[in-house]
């Protein structure tokens, strides 16, 4: 039966602003985002039975409609009549709760997934447009590449890739609810990253002049709770990091290298430093090097 196999890719944020709240509760948000060379694989298959079955690596993950992929499937078929039904298989790369999009990926690798199987011929745009009910990352992980995301993460703008370098992802032994930092944000007291500097900076290819701007207003909040987010920055940093920053709602650090040995060596005494860490070398995934 038709089936197909899937890469869902993760981001980090290169900066992340948020700039108002809104009256429904959603925040507004400014921030550049950047897929990764670090991807979830994704197994679809058509199944006789009329049900959605999913099945994952990671026993601490949902295999009903809590997982991501379930709603992302639900809305595909309400909205293009498919019958029949589903079977996923999940193997989980990506970092959970760790301010990677993980699961937005997923969901997005589901929505072109089954956009190609069943022949449905949607643009990417009709997809992205979809997707923002599944989650507001969706749109941009059907996108990929280097972008900026306003709204609340939905308003996509593509950017000049991230100059080729090596990021090193860590994600500390801790748990962080996105939902929770959005609430403790004191945005009176936030220090806002340019953004505008850092546009600039990628569309003159300056790795510098990014990585000098790297700031996330999100960090303010999660970074006192887990003071082990402090030490993976200081620690990349000291080691050679043009910079290092806390990804999304945390409490994943990344830091960019233009130093391969270096990047590679502060991972490894970072594993023995932090034995719980997750730890990650990998490269900007640039949409001129892949075709979507
Ligand atoms: P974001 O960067 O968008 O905030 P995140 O990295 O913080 O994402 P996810 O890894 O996407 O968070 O998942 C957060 C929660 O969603 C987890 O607690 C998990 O149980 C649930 N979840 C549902 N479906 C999935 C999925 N397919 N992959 C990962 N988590 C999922």
């Amino acid at each position: 039966m038709n089936s197909c196999n899937l890469k869902a890719y993760a981001k980090i944020n290169l900066g992340l602003d948020v700039i108002g709240r809104r009256e429904d509760g959603y925040h507004e948000v400014r921030m550049v985002m950047q897929t990764v060379n670090l991807y979830d694989r994704l197994f679809i298959k058509e199944i006789e039975k009329d049900a959605i079955i999913i099945k994952t690596d990671k026993r601490f993950l949902p295999v009903n409609e809590s997982n991501i992929i379930y709603k992302a499937a639900v809305i595909m078929k309400e909205t293009f009549g498919l019958k029949g039904g589903l079977f996923f298989d999940l193997k989980k790369n990506i970092p959970v709760a760790a301010g990677m999009a993980g699961g937005s990926a997923d969901a997005a690798a589901t929505m072109v997934g089954l956009n190609n199987m069943f022949r449905l011929g949607q643009p990417m745009s009709r997809l992205m447009e979809l997707g923002v009910r599944a989650g507001a990352d969706v749109p941009y992980c059907i996108m990929r590449g280097t972008a900026l995301a306003e709204g609340i993460g939905e308003k996509l703008t593509r950017l000049d890739p991230l100059p080729e370098c090596q990021i090193l992802v860590a994600k500390p032994p801790v748990n962080v609810s996105t939902a929770s930092v959005y609430k403790r944000l004191v945005l009176e007291n936030a220090v806002h990253p340019d953004i505008d500097g850092m546009v600039e900076s990628l569309s003159r290819g300056d790795l510098s002049g990014v990585t000098s701007r790297f700031g996330n207003v999100l960090e303010q909040v999660t970074e006192p709770d887990h003071p082990i987010i402090t030490e993976y920055k200081d620690l990349m940093r000291e080691m050679g990091a043009e910079n290092a920053m806390m990804s999304g709602s945390g409490p994943t650090v990344f830091g960019i290298f233009t130093d391969k040995d270096k990047a590679g060596d502060t991972g490894t005494v970072l594993k023995e430093r932090y034995p719980a860490a997750q730890v990650y070398l990998t490269r900007p995934f640039n949409m001129r090097k892949h075709s979507h």
